[in-house]
């Protein structure tokens, strides 16, 4: 190096880094490699010889050999065999020409590198708005497909809206003028005639239900349904519901217990919450057998009641539960819809009422042996967590040894909602459950024992409105408990030793 000249010092000193790796070569007049630096077999040239052209081992040199400006000439980026790069110098001094190798393999790289980077970032930008482009388009077809859709459906309620009073205008006159024929205004009718004027004012009234259920879910459907939610006391609604469809209930000697007390309240609007009561209701009369029976009940959950409506009706099979809350479907056989009434429209109507008001609407059921269905709504905030508005559930044990009793009464105490009653004698047992509206338990020694029909339908008869379960030996053959199942006395069974679980179950389900 001190052989350098000062210019190429100076120059070298201007562009060495010190990290970067450096070497030269020195080419004389002639053009002959006079000296190099030992550096440089890092850029392949391993074999130098002095005195060889420059030209023959230095191809990069062509058409710049010999070098005579002042200024340094400067190759960017000359790649080697060895995988390593520099920017080459070359620079005349002292009558030579000096060519300066700058490493810059690792600048190369990053180069390289950054440029690569630069194109994929490029590549996904370009992606990515090809992506956004559709993203939008699908965007936009969408809501082309919604705004259809919600044209249509406008289009449809507002059908619906007049089609349902263009029906109802003459459906009312159809009905008075009916009406009129039935009161005798126009002179007296046979008999056939009036049979007639009532299945025309029956198919009338039906058809006029029909239309308002439309006309609801239409609402419902368009968002216009307005609800009015205030704290309702529960057990005052529901009492006024079982009032209005205790008739029917007769009717088809369905006993209708309810068991919904006490002054816990819900928050909800009170026609809606009664129209879905009386539809469950109906629903439990219509699908229910004959001589049948209905349970309601409540339960205080931690922040909802959960009111459930228990029959014994045909159930509905299994799969189908989920179809009986779509709209106009009935899931019955043929013969069935045929003798029952009905549009399949209620259940549909009630589940998306009972959400607008924050609730739910749910069953469960079993073919041939009965369905519960569990209307849930919120509690009013005062009633929210408060144990205070718990509902009880109140039981008389008409026992037969006191020991039973005891059993029993120790299985219940950790339940707070349960209050149990023990007596020995049916005349106590009938006065308790009247005044408490309770649940007998029923102590039956001998399920054949002569006269146990005769006390069970004695017994029956005087708490049409009570549930009775009979409590057997476990030991008791299944074809008796069925006999006595069978005779429609008593609702249930429970068998003692008591089962813990199954004795909840049944408990829960009066
Ligand atoms: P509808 O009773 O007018 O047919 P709903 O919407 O009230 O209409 O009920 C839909 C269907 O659900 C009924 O057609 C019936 O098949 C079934 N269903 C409803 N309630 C009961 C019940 N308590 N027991 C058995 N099936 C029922």
């Amino acid at each position: 190096m001190n052989e350098m000249p000062e210019p190429v010092q100076l120059h070298l000193r201007r562009v060495w880094l010190e990290d970067g790796r450096f070497a030269y070569l020195c080419i004389g007049p002639e053009g002959l490699i006079q000296d190099w630096h030992p550096t440089i077999g890092h850029y392949g040239f391993e074999s130098l010889q002095k005195n060889a052209a420059a030209s023959e081992k230095l191809p990069f040199l062509e058409g710049l050999l010999p070098y005579r400006e002042s200024e340094p000439f400067i190759l960017n980026a000359i790649t080697f065999p060895k995988g390593v790069a520099a920017d080459i110098h070359i620079l005349q001094a002292a009558q030579k020409t000096w060519v300066l190798f700058f490493d810059v393999t690792e600048s190369l790289k990053q180069k390289q590198k950054l440029q690569q980077d630069r194109h994929d970032i490029d590549l996904l930008s370009r992606q990515q708005q090809k992506y956004i482009k559709q993203l939008t388009q699908t965007h936009q077809e969408l809501e082309g497909k919604k705004k259809q859709a919600e044209s249509a459906n406008r289009a449809k309620t507002r059908l619906l809206s007049y089609i349902t009073h263009d029906l109802r205008t003459p459906l009312t006159s159809i009905l008075s003028f009916a009406q009129f024929l039935e009161a005798d205004v126009f002179g007296g009718l046979n008999e056939k005639q009036r049979d007639c004027i009532k299945k025309m004012l029956d198919a009338g009234e039906h058809m006029n239900a029909l239309i308002n259920e439309i006309l609801d879910i239409a609402q419902i459907e368009s968002g216009n349904l307005e609800l009015h939610i205030e704290d309702l006391p529960v057990s005052f609604l529901v009492a006024e519901c079982v009032t209005w469809l205790q008739p029917i209930a007769d009717n088809h000697g369905i006993r209708l217990i309810n068991h919904v007390q006490g002054r816990v309240k819900i928050q909800a609007d009170s026609k809606r919450f009664k129209q879905v009561i009386i539809n469950v209701l109906n629903n439990a009369i219509k699908y229910n057998r004959e001589e049948g029976c209905i349970i309601i009940s409540a339960k205080v959950m931690e922040d909802y009641l959960s009111i459930s409506v228990k029959d014994t009706g045909i159930g509905i099979a299994d799969g189908m539960v989920e179809k009986i809350f779509q709209p106009f479907a009935r899931v019955l056989d043929k013969k069935k819809a045929k003798d029952i009434e009905g549009s399949g429209v209620g259940l549909s109507e009630c589940k998306q009422l009972l959400e607008l008001m924050g609730g739910s609407l749910g069953v469960r059921s079993e073919p041939g042996i009965g369905s519960v269905f569990y209307i849930d709504l919120p509690l009013a905030v005062a009633c929210k967590g408060r144990s205070e508005y718990r509902t009880y559930h109140r039981l008389v044990y008409l026992h037969q040894d006191r020991m039973h009793f005891e059993l029993l009464n120790g299985l219940l105490a950790p339940y707070q909602n349960y209050r149990l009653f023990g007596c020995t004698r049916d005349e106590q047992g009938i006065a308790e459950c009247r005044k408490q509206q309770a649940t007998l338990l029923l102590d039956v020694e001998e399920a054949d024992h002569p006269g146990l029909d005769e006390r069970l339908a004695s017994l029956r008869q005087q708490l049409k409105p009570v549930t009775m379960v009979a409590v057997l030996e476990k030991s008791t053959e299944a074809a008796k408990i069925k006999r006595i199942l069978q005779q429609g006395d008593v609702d249930d069974y429970l068998l003692r030793p008591f089962d813990f679980n199954q004795l909840i179950d049944i408990l829960e389900q009066q």
